[in-house]
């Protein structure tokens, strides 16, 4: 755990799969003395807005940020993206073309769950996902309200999970092509919770590819994974971020808003990273020797 957090790097709103709306997150944040909260969606910058506007009557300030999804191997890889230029026109591009490979999956499965005599509509789906990013909890939430499954982990593993008969793969990223996509609009890109997936040891390879920062401090991480991680970050010169990864706490128990976060030491050095063009320096890969 970072010494003093001022900072929780790490929440999600409404405009994903959090409970709480972007602004409400951030009067939550407010209430609990931080002095600064990032909003990091998945795949969504829609809740930057009016997370700013909060951020402003409160005086609590707001890092931009993003969650990607992306994959590696079959595991999936989340990158996180700070302080990317929000009105750039090609991360708005890239976003609109992964919700609609999201919007296309949602079809896909409902296709395969009618056939297996589950019929759902896919306008269903989207009014249940509140934000824009809908996946299969969306799904999941239908199939329990319908009588189909007891519980969203039922649900994934008689219908949706990989292997079940209504499972769709989604076409993702690497996580080479996401941290290029934060690195193109000036951002920050940072590798999520490292710890989750057991990712550690490929830290060096995105490291190469553009990767500026690891998240040291997060509501899943061990006590050990912590530590391996900062000695991580501290060889490659990394920049150390932190945060719960909050959604409320029904939807993930036990990651508290303000409960893992960095000071604003940090929040400086990723705004100044993003600012000073650090963040669109080249790298040898990407721009080739010399
Ligand atoms: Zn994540
Ligand atoms: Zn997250």
């Amino acid at each position: 755990m970072a010494a003093e957090v001022q900072a929780d790097l790490h929440c999600h709103t409404t405009a994903s799969d959090g409970l709480f709306a972007p602004g409400d997150v951030v009067r939550l944040a407010a209430r609990i003395g931080l002095r600064a909260v990032g909003i990091t969606d998945h795949d969504t910058i829609a809740g930057w807005e009016e997370a700013e506007t909060a951020g402003e009557t409160t005086g609590v300030e707001i890092v931009r940020g993003i969650e990607l999804s992306t994959e590696w191997r079959g595991r999936d890889v989340h990158i996180l993206g700070y302080e990317p230029a929000g009105g750039s026109a090609l991360l708005r591009e890239r976003l609109a073309s992964l919700r609609l490979g999201r919007e296309e999956r949602i079809k896909k499965i409902v296709d395969r769950l009618s056939r297996l005599g589950i019929p759902i509509e896919p306008e269903e789906v989207f009014g249940v996902a509140t934000g824009e990013s809908v996946g299969r909890p969306h799904v999941a939430q239908i199939l329990m309200a319908r009588g189909y499954a007891g519980s969203i982990g039922e649900a994934f593993e008689r219908y949706l999970g990989r292997g079940a008969p209504g499972y769709v793969p989604r076409p993702k990223l690497t996580p080479e092509e996401g941290i290029d996509l934060i690195r193109a609009t000036g951002g920050v890109a940072v590798l999520a919770h490292p710890g989750v997936g057991g990712l550690a040891g490929r830290i060096p390879f995105w490291v190469s590819a553009g990767l500026q920062g690891v998240e040291v401090y997060h509501s899943e991480h061990t006590a050990a994974e912590e530590k391996t991680l900062s000695k991580i970050a501290r060889d490659l010169n990394l920049i150390m971020t932190g945060g719960s990864d909050f959604h409320g706490e029904e939807r993930k128990p036990g990651a508290k808003i303000g409960g893992w976060g960095v000071s604003m030491a940090v929040v400086r050095q990723i705004k100044e990273t993003a600012r000073t063009g650090e963040g669109s320096r080249c790298t040898a890969k990407r721009c080739g020797p010399g």
